[in-house]
């Protein structure tokens, strides 16, 4: 499959981001595992020579700026009644509600010890409640966490505040949504991967058809001002026939955003997965039609890909941020306001603290032992370098605009770019033979082709790539 893709032309560089092409032979080329760069640099790189002093450091020095960031909160509630077989996520499953409640205990009580380290006057605009099921939790206990978040932190009242929380559309009844509005969420994102009934037994993972738009059309009424899709392909059984449908399906209720993740078999690493059948799994060339599919049918429906995985309807923020230069990627994929200080809270968080990332302790023993010492729940982190900065930088650039500028970059760090980046630019010379991207002002330009393989430029400029490489670790591929 062929074709450009390409919403109506706009002036200069939003036209150059709303390209998109799909070329399978190049695709197919290039569909290696990479980072996901939702930070730079990943995971991999934490480390536990960062741990509470370190983290109360940063915390301190952040309060001193001259003009102290604004804070985002991630809250993490790792519970799930049963395991869908594809997840990777952190979670803990259970149908046990008290185990809830041993958590909450916790979960208060870390709240109270953070809350210590920054200033009140630094306002939450950003609040994400993601886990596991966030409503796994009652509405009380949502209530009471929202509250307690609210006594130890300020909490922006303003009408652009984005507090948002992951919906599971099997479990949650139209009053929990509405008591999810009423406690001051205004955004929300629901799994749904795909309706085919055939996929969804393989992957153990049953969601109704109505329930699912039930939920995208009151969370519309009741005043959420954004709902957004998670869908999957790639996953066991999946046909293109089934995942248009579920396309059509899901476009009928028009979300403002669309999350489309390429499913990732990697069983040694997500137990669930080993309760999927490889030759139940999409063939590359299946996934590669999905993946054409969904590209074709968003675009008809004039949803703009913001990039890896991400799409949004034009008036969405993630586009006018795009459009102004003030998109970033994060944990969470894109942001429109990656300029905050992120606080992680609960079991496995991760954080990010001026140029430091700070990362949770990852099971719950060992997240109860630290708060029931009285200790912050911290398991590792890391300080960024000045190169991680640059090279940071660099990739955020590529990753959110599609756009490397090398005498911006050059002056914002003070580096002769070129020099720099020497040995860098001389790997992107095959992609740019190949079509990714191209030589031109102001430096670097995705073309529509290599929008899909964004992560493959990036990763030229990923320092520790050849040795994470060479350790084993193993990513997601491209596609
Ligand atoms: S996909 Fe969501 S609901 Fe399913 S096991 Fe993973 S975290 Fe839980």
């Amino acid at each position: 499959m062929r074709g450009i893709l390409a919403l109506p032309p706009n002036a200069g560089r939003q036209m150059t981001l709303q390209h998109v092409r799909f070329d399978e032979d190049l695709v197919r080329r290039y569909d290696r595992s990479g980072p996901r760069y939702t930070s730079y640099p990943t995971a991999v790189q934490f480390t536990d020579r960062f741990r509470i002093p370190e983290y109360r450091a940063v915390a301190i020095t952040s309060n001193q700026d001259p003009i102290p960031r604004q804070l985002s909160l991630y809250v993490h509630i790792p519970f799930c009644s049963s395991p869908c077989f594809y997840c990777g996520c952190t979670k803990v499953i259970t149908r046990n509600h008290e185990k809830a409640e041993a958590y909450l205990y916790r979960l208060h009580r870390e709240i109270e010890m953070q809350s210590e380290l920054y200033d009140r006057d630094r306002v939450v605009e950003q609040l994400h409640f993601g886990g596991g099921t966030p409503t796994f939790l009652t509405s009380l206990e949502i209530e009471r966490l929202i509250e307690k978040l609210g006594q130890h932190f300020t909490l922006s009242s303003h009408a652009d505040r984005e507090f948002s929380i992951e919906l599971d559309p099997r479990t949650i009844t139209s009053d929990t949504l509405r008591d999810l509005y009423r406690v001051g969420f205004n955004r929300c994102s629901l799994g749904v991967q795909d309706f085919d009934p055939v996929v969804q037994e393989a992957v153990n993972r049953v969601q109704s058809v109505p329930d699912t738009l039930r939920l995208i059309r009151e969370a519309r009424e009741f005043g959420f001002n954004s709902v957004s899709v998670d869908l999957i392909y790639g996953l066991p059984k999946q046909s293109v026939d089934g995942f248009s449908k579920t396309l059509d399906t899901v476009l009928s209720a028009r979300p403002n955003r669309f999350a489309v993740y390429g499913y990732a078999h990697l069983p040694q690493m997500f137990k669930p997965q080993k309760q999927i059948k490889v030759e139940d799994l999409a063939t590359p060339e299946t996934r590669l039609k999905l993946l054409g599919l969904t590209i074709e049918k968003l675009y008809e429906a004039g949803y703009v890909y913001i990039g890896m995985d991400h799409f949004a309807l034009p008036d969405d923020e993630l586009v006018i941020a795009q459009r102004n230069g003030t998109l970033h990627r994060n944990f969470q994929g894109y942001s429109t306001r990656g300029y905050l200080d992120l606080v992680g809270l609960g079991v496995s968080s991760i954080g990010k603290v001026g140029d430091s990332y700070i990362q949770n302790l990852k099971t719950l023993p060992e997240y109860y032992g630290a708060l029931d010492r009285g200790e912050l729940p911290v398991h590792r982190g890391y300080t960024m370098t000045r190169d991680d900065i640059i090279r940071r930088d660099v990739i955020q650039q590529i990753m959110c605009y599609g756009v490397l500028d090398f005498a911006a970059t050059a002056r914002r760090h003070d580096i002769d770019f070129r020099q720099y980046f020497a040995s860098e630019l001389a790997a992107l010379e095959p992609m740019v033979g190949d079509g990714l991207a191209e030589w031109a002002e102001p430096g670097v330009r995705v073309q529509p082709a290599g929008r899909l393989l964004l992560r493959h430029l990036a990763m030229a400029f990923d320092a520790y790539l050849p040795g994470v490489q060479a350790s084993g670790q193993r990513f997601s591929k491209a596609i």
